[in-house]
């Protein structure tokens, strides 16, 4: 399945093993016919090879346009007003993927990098049994498999999904199961061999026990075909299950980015903190259930400062002043906060630990 280069553009500072290198990002929706209000607001963010990173937070605070921007799929409202995303090719080269257009962009999309959609009965097409979406997609994308080879390849997908294929094949998508329709989506996904595959909040739509097995699935393919995985999801005991690394974004920034284990066991921004402590656990005694008060700010009206000081209990007068950057606060972990240093899971209001 062998394609051109795309384009090629200088490395800058990518990190040798990185696969998608976005840099000072912005991006902005549109809200009349002159006015634009930053949705996402300088994002640093490199995505490695084989890796598999979450972006948690909660609704409004900018996730999904992050993902989108980076397949190119912003809606009409949205433009990238800046920064940069530099994509690395299978054979080594680099690619400007905002610089790319028409065909470029189409080939971008789907073979080197594609999105599993949540809410599976709109991603697909509810005319079209699934084998024709299959057969479409590879039509529509890359004319040089054969019939057979695509069937051959969408029933060796469908099975690794852990879906018998001669059921799914020939069903159309209302036939199907939530979960068959998500792992249908998954499958259609990596179709084209992608080396990243962005999901959007994979399992929202679907009961306890499918959103386990779709985890299974996500480990399963992910381990066998090695590409990168940017889950956006609110949901963190995912994040746990399948993340490698977390960032947690906040007013359309990423306020911290770490290793999974340090998100869960040794967060240091307030907000991070916040989210953790509102999941209850599965195991053992209930601590008390401690939500994070108000409600995320509009981006037309967002504070200043720490966009985060009108709900962080630790705020103090610096912090309605300057906006922290991202300290380094040891390997690989990264927090926006004044305070990073002094904040821990058993923080209280008042204690210095
Ligand atoms: Fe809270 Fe201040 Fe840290 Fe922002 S900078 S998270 S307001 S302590």
């Amino acid at each position: 399945m062998s394609t051109a280069p795309l384009v090629t553009t200088a490395p800058g500072d990518m990190p040798e093993n990185s696969l998608v290198s976005l840099r000072d990002l912005r991006v902005d929706y549109r809200t009349g016919k002159k006015s634009y209000v930053p949705v996402i607001r300088g994002v640093d963010l490199d995505l490695y090879r084989d890796e598999s990173i979450a972006i948690v937070g909660e609704s409004g605070c900018g996730k999904t346009t992050l993902a989108l921007a980076v397949l190119r799929l912003l809606p009409k409202l949205g433009r990238v007003s800046g920064g940069t995303i530099t994509y690395r090719q299978r054979a080594g080269g680099l690619t400007d993927v905002l610089a790319l257009d028409g065909q470029e962009l189409r080939r971008f999309r789907w073979t080197e990098a594609s999105i599993v959609y949540q809410g599976s009965m709109n991603a697909l097409n509810p005319l079209l049994k699934v084998r024709r979406q299959f057969h479409e997609t590879v039509r529509a994308h890359r004319r040089n498999m054969s019939a057979d080879q695509v069937e051959q390849r969408s029933a060796d997908l469908l099975r690794m999904v852990q879906l018998e294929p001669g059921r799914v094949l020939p069903s159309y998508p209302h036939e199907l199961s939530g979960g068959m329709r998500q792992r249908v989506l998954i499958a259609l996904g990596l179709l084209l061999d992608p080396q990243l595959v962005v999901l959007d909040e994979p399992t929202t739509a679907l009961d306890i026990l499918t959103q386990r097995a779709v985890v299974e699935v996500l480990r399963e393919v992910k381990d066998q075909m090695h590409f990168t995985m940017v889950f956006v999801t609110h949901d963190l005991p995912l994040a746990a299950e399948l993340a490698d690394r977390v960032a947690t974004m906040y007013g359309g920034r990423i306020v911290e980015l770490s290793g999974v284990n340090d998100t869960f066991y040794a967060p240091r921004h307030p907000y991070t903190i916040g989210l953790i402590k509102a999941v209850p656990p599965v195991y053992g005694d209930v601590p008390e259930i401690a939500s994070i008060p108000g409600t995320p700010p509009s981006f037309g009206d967002l504070p200043g400062g720490c966009s985060f000081h009108t709900r962080c209990p630790f705020a103090e007068d610096i912090c309605t002043d300057e906006d922290p950057p991202l300290f380094v606060m040891g390997e690989r972990h990264d927090v926006a906060c004044h305070f990073a240093d002094q904040m821990s899971l058993a923080r209280t209001v008042g204690d210095r630990t």
